[in-house]
């Protein structure tokens, strides 16, 4: 059974206001790209690996994964306008015979094996695919602009984080069409897929700006000598 993923990380991340796209901002000294693509190299799960890079940054992000000894990257494509354009770019490199492809956002670079692990292994329970999720601790509202509508009941909403993984048909026909999604799950929805959440990880922050930057660099830095 080959497990496939693919990275997304075309995502132009504005709001880091850097001269280069989000993957390859510094995190730490190395690529934000490398922490990601270095976790999903050394898991146990899986076979071979997709990056959908930023536009004219093949070359930069195949480089890097050899500088990184990452032998399951087998392609560096171009990204899309959309991350569901990105996700069709890679999903693009995966072989008709593959069984399982796990998504991730090159945006979230603490990736745990257990979290690898687990949505691997909820997937065999009988699912079209399965998101890591986190609950919601704040309450949260409707808004219309910036007047309240209602109070919606946070127990039955979650935060969708990535990886998420699929069974490789389920994932392939949903994308396949032009819409555009937030996360892949939703495009396997909207065909009917039943998908599953398992607990994620609050260490799965998906970088947006500086701040998120500096904060999984304390996180991923060295503990002081005792
Ligand atoms: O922009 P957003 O926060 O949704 O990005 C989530 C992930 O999708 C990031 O890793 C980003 O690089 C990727 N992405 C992409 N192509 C796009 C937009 C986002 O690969 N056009």
């Amino acid at each position: 059974m080959s497990v496939w993923a693919v990275i997304v990380a075309a995502g132009r991340g504005e709001r880091l206001g850097l001269d280069r796209p989000k993957a390859f901002a510094k995190l730490n000294g190395r690529p934000l790209l490398a922490e990601s693509l270095e976790r999903l190299e050394a898991s146990e799960w899986l076979d071979s690996i997709v990056v959908a890079a930023p536009p004219d940054w093949e070359e930069p992000v195949i480089l890097l994964a050899e500088e990184l000894g990452c032998g399951k990257v087998v392609a560096a494509v171009p990204g899309g306008e959309t991350r569901a354009a990105s996700v069709r770019a890679g999903l693009a490199e995966v072989p008709d015979d593959a069984a399982v492809v796990l998504v991730h956002d090159a945006a979230r670079p603490v990736l745990a094996e257990e979290v690898i692990e687990r949505v691997l292994t909820t997937l065999t329970e009988g699912w079209d695919g399965v998101v890591p999720s986190l609950p919601i601790a704040d309450t949260v509202k409707r808004v219309d602009g910036d007047q309240v509508v209602e109070t919606v009941d946070r127990d039955a909403l979650v935060i969708s984080q990535t990886p998420q993984a699929f069974v490789w048909p389920a994932l392939r026909d949903a994308a396949a069409g032009a819409e555009d999604a937030t996360d892949c799950s939703a495009l396997v929805e909207a065909r009917g897929g039943r998908i599953k959440v398992v607990p994620g990880d609050p260490r799965l922050v998906k970088i947006t700006d500086r701040a998120d930057l500096e904060l999984v660099e304390r996180w991923l830095a060295p503990a002081p000598a005792e």
